[in-house]
């Protein structure tokens, strides 16, 4: 399920009658609660909970998701602003000042927080209500003149950034610009003088971008920054988050006013983020990190490298404790690991944020078995606690180091463990064109510190290297949450991005260079090493699977072509093959020369003739991949492919040939060559999916499905006589009709049964076919008469249901997702609506006809977590995946067994 789908009229409907759009919290008490996620986001809950428990929590109030739906649908309720201003009041009167005015100026941040943690990818304005006047009040209040111009500066490069467009590299241009004249190395070293010299520039740059004054109205500055934040749900960079974490674009975001507490105050005062337990490995250790002398933009933007936490209890050894104390209170309040805020103000600690912290799925999973042991949740809960996809953590590639030389360039912080070794490139938008071009194998994205914006291209990179920034910077959360390998604040590197450089250790990398990433221990390589996949003998994942196995209904078997991919599969947990694709095994060198002649064969004798020659190979790689499967089910499909793809480029003859007439004319090469283009060019299809390829091909020509059935049944009959027990079944691919599978059913009945007369031995096994074709869903009841189980083949049933070709949906896919047409790409996620139907449809046809019908799927959404759980949903048998989805599929569908138990469901099959 998308997270968080809100139903729109239900929830304008309420909305309308019963809104409240401002909840208060402060002094003791909150008019909200922490299970108010859908109304307050998380951040507000949060706020609301703690303030609630009686922590140091700063006042403010909560703009409640609806106020931000009704932004996006272009009418705001006038009861918002009333809301706003008497929650503005209340907080005057409980702090005992005025939004930037008097002789105490309140300042307030305002900051979004939806539902689900979208880390960074939304706006935060800090210091709001600073102006030329109050900012000389706060200087003289504080005797701080240095802090109360930092803090205005600040605003006037958030709010110029955030709500009037004024690009942040602008500010950036010339605090860099001022910094360097001053000679300062660090912001805090800027002197009074110095900043308001930034503050002046800052204040003329924002006049000459947008024609008006930075505005000095505290309210009109309240009011602008809010609704920037509801903009800032429109982001491209959170559409894209969205995206890739199935996030609801309906739910909106909250919008946080609180009043500030400064971390930028002097020596005494300082700011963190925090996790109760290690976000990537999930030990149970208190984890984070701090500034001291900074606002927290300076911790989590990866600005200066913090300090670990552990420094803290040496510097400010009570604060510290108290810390632990209320960070623990917390975890086992809400029984989930945390991630926190704080702020020290003149070493006084405030709470400013509490969440559920992200993890990797190596963290996940030891999180949820230590907290089972501890009694903070049950077996069941647990299960809950990892994401499907989050295991894929357990199978992230390692670096090969035995016997090679390792020159390590750097190393960083270990931000998100695996490995990864790609070509350089130094901006997102390389990133993402290289990708698009596949220039590049793999990509190491390469930054001084990665900004939200860059969430496109890390998306495509295999890893993430970055030269400042610490374990909670943007990279390191983002990454995590991706399970990308990420090395971060790397600071020997020196990252030049205008030049597309990096230098280190006296070396110079460019764009395309190979350099090898270890996100485990942080270390940055030289070269190009080999990778090795993990070993999922992990025992906390064998522990935490163990849980998880018994609880599903759904059996999860494995894609696999090869016995290489069976062991794996096997290693993975597989209980069975539900697709083998046969004619990978005729890409092998030594078997394509008798492919091409079968191809090539001008009667049937001939092709029999090579048919022979595949025949002992493909028997063998049978034999190999029942012997490994023991006594599980394989399911073996007939040749699909249109036989073109076996044969050479029509371009390339074309090329060869015309080179050999220019430079070779009497070269016998070109004998050769010239009657396998008027194959070629006899074979060529307009639209070769369309075209003669699946049971087509068997129907054309019978030998093919002669010599298949003959290779499987002789391997399976081998397999058994020295004591296997192989379980075989054969499928037809992309079957339309009944009269289709029964020409193919009846080939196979009488290859197999001709093969047991000949040999004194029989071994079972099952026909079934592919469904891909919406008229074989249509018909599936009559399909079923010959089938004895059906395959879903939800690749090329969503290619022909929707008429989009699965090869080329990339040309407009982008422009889809953009405008909100697809919500997925739907090769990656099933089409519920629409392919998913004729899935329905056709599984209940099939068992009208043949009650005990097995049902499966192959397509590639066997492994993604939403798709598995519709598959459960509507009772099917199995999946089947690739291997390295396989942990993925089991957790998925011992979720959706435990989604369905909770809520009362009855599980039908039909
Ligand atoms: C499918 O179409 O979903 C399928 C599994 O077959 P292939 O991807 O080989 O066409
Ligand atoms: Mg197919």
């Amino acid at each position: 399920m998308t997270q968080g789908v809100v139903d729109q009229a239900a929830a304008q409907k309420a909305a309308s009658t019963t809104t409240q759009y401002v909840y208060f919290f402060g002094g003791g008490k909150a008019d909200g609660n922490g299970r108010m996620k859908d109304v307050l986001g998380g951040k507000g809950a949060g706020l609301a909970e703690m303030t609630n428990a009686g922590l140091p929590v700063p006042p403010g109030f909560t703009i409640q998701t609806e106020a931000c739906r009704e932004y996006m649908r272009g009418k705001l309720s006038p009861a918002i602003n009333a809301e706003m201003h008497a929650a503005l009041e209340r907080l005057e009167k409980l702090q005992g000042q005025k939004l930037g005015l008097g002789d105490n100026p309140l300042l307030v941040s305002v900051r979004s927080g939806a539902k689900f943690s979208m880390p960074g990818m939304m706006d935060t304005i800090l210091n709001l209500g600073l102006n030329d006047k109050a900012v000389e009040t706060l200087a003289k209040l504080t005797g701080n003149p240095r802090f109360a111009y930092d803090s205005y500066r600040r605003l006037i490069q958030m709010f110029g950034d955030v709500v009037l467009d004024v690009p942040k590299k602008k500010f950036e241009h010339i605090f860099d610009g001022i910094k360097a004249k001053e000679k300062v190395k660090f912001d805090y070293e800027l002197s009074p003088v110095a900043l308001q010299k930034i503050i002046a520039e800052y204040k003329k740059l924002v006049k000459q971008e947008t024609g008006k004054d930075f505005p000095q109205a505290p309210l009109d500055q309240l009011v602008q920054a809010r609704d920037a934040v509801f903009r800032s749900w429109q982001n491209e960079r959170a559409k894209t988050y969205r995206r890739i974490n199935h996030i609801d674009d309906w739910l909106g975001t909250a919008v946080n006013v609180q009043a500030m507490v400064y971390g930028n105050l002097g020596e005494n005062s300082g700011t963190g983020v925090g996790f109760t337990r290690n976000p990537a490995t999930g030990e149970h250790a208190f984890f984070g990190e701090y500034l001291m002398n900074a606002q927290g933009e300076d911790v989590v933007s990866g600005v200066r490298t913090p300090l670990p936490i552990s420094e803290l209890e040496r510097a400010m050894p009570i604060v510290y404790e108290q810390l632990r104390t209320i960070t623990g209170k917390l975890e086992k309040h809400y029984r989930d690991m945390q991630d926190f805020e704080f702020t020290i103000q003149d070493g006084k600690l405030y709470m400013l944020q509490t969440r559920n912290g992200k993890r990797t799925g190596l963290a996940a999973v030891r999180v949820a078995i230590d907290m089972v042991r501890e009694g903070l949740i049950t077996q069941e809960e647990a299960i809950f606690r990892v994401e499907p996809n989050q295991l894929y953590d357990f199978l992230v590639p390692r670096l090969v180091e035995k016997g090679e030389k390792i020159e390590v360039l750097a190393t960083g912080l270990p931000a998100s463990p695996g490995a990864a070794v790609g070509q350089i490139v130094f901006t997102a938008e390389d990133a993402v064109k290289a990708h698009a071009a596949g220039t590049f194998k793999t990509i190491i994205l390469v930054r001084g510190e990665t900004t939200p914006e860059d969430i496109a291209g890390m998306e495509v990179a295999a890893g993430i290297l970055t030269s400042r920034g610490g374990m909670t910077s943007h990279a390191a959360v983002v990454t995590r949450g991706m399970g990308k390998c990420c090395v971060a604040g790397a600071g020997d590197l020196k990252v030049d991005e205008a030049k597309r450089e990096l230098r280190v250790k006296g070396k110079v990398f460019k764009h395309g260079d190979w350099i090898s990433l270890d996100g485990t221990t942080g270390r940055v390589i030289n070269g190009r090493l080999k990778t090795l996949d993990a070993q999922p003998d992990d025992p906390d994942l064998v522990k935490f699977m163990s849980w998880v196995d018994p609880v599903r209904r759904l059996k999860i078997r494995a894609n696999a072509d090869i016995p290489r991919d069976a062991k794996n599969a096997r290693l993975f947990g597989a209980e069975g093959i539900g697709l083998c694709r046969t004619e990978h095994m005729f890409f092998a060198e030594d078997r394509i020369e008798h492919m091409r002649t079968m191809i090539l064969a001008q009667d049937e004798k001939t092709r029999r003739a090579a048919l022979k020659k595949l025949l002992p190979m493909q028997r063998a790689d049978f034999a190999g991949l029942f012997k490994s499967m023991e006594s599980l089910p394989v399911t073996i499909r007939l040749l699909d492919p249109p036989l073109h793809e076996f044969l050479p480029k029509r371009e390339d003859l074309l090329v060869e040939i015309q080179h050999l007439q220019d430079t070779k004319p009497r070269s016998p090469k070109l004998k050769e060559l010239r009657p396998l283009l008027a194959r070629v060019e006899e074979l060529h299809e307009q639209n070769p999916m369309l075209g003669l390829r699946g049971c087509r091909l068997g129907i054309a020509f019978p030998e093919i499905t002669e010599m298949q059935v003959r290779a499987i049944i002789e391997a399976a009959v081998q397999v058994k006589s020295k004591g296997g027990d192989p379980h075989v079944e054969i499928m037809v691919p992309l079957v339309g009709s009944i009269e289709e599978m029964r020409n193919q059913a009846t080939i196979i009945r009488r290859v197999a049964e001709q093969i047991f007369e000949e040999k004194g031995v029989k071994v079972d096994y099952m026909v079934g076919t592919m469904i891909e074709l919406p008229r074989a869903a249509l018909t599936a009841d009559q399909i079923a008469e010959e089938a004895e189980f059906f395959s879903f083949g939800t690749n090329d049933l969503t290619q022909t249901t929707y008429g989009i070709s699965r090869d080329d949906i990339n040309n407009f896919l982008p422009a889809y997702l953009k405008y909100g047409i697809f919500k997925h790409d739907p090769f990656a996620t099933l089409d519920q609506a629409g392919v998913g139907q004729l899935v329905k449809m056709a599984t209940a046809k099939g068992r009208n006809t043949r009650a005990n019908l097995k049902v499966g799927i192959c397509g590639e959404h066997g492994g993604d977590p939403e798709s598995v759980k519709f598959c459960h949903k509507i009772g099917l048998n199995y999946v089947s995946c690739s291997p390295f989805r396989l942990l993925t599929a089991r957790l998925a569908a011992a979720q959706a067994a435990l989604e369905e138990k909770n809520s009362g469901a009855v599980h039908t099959t039909s």
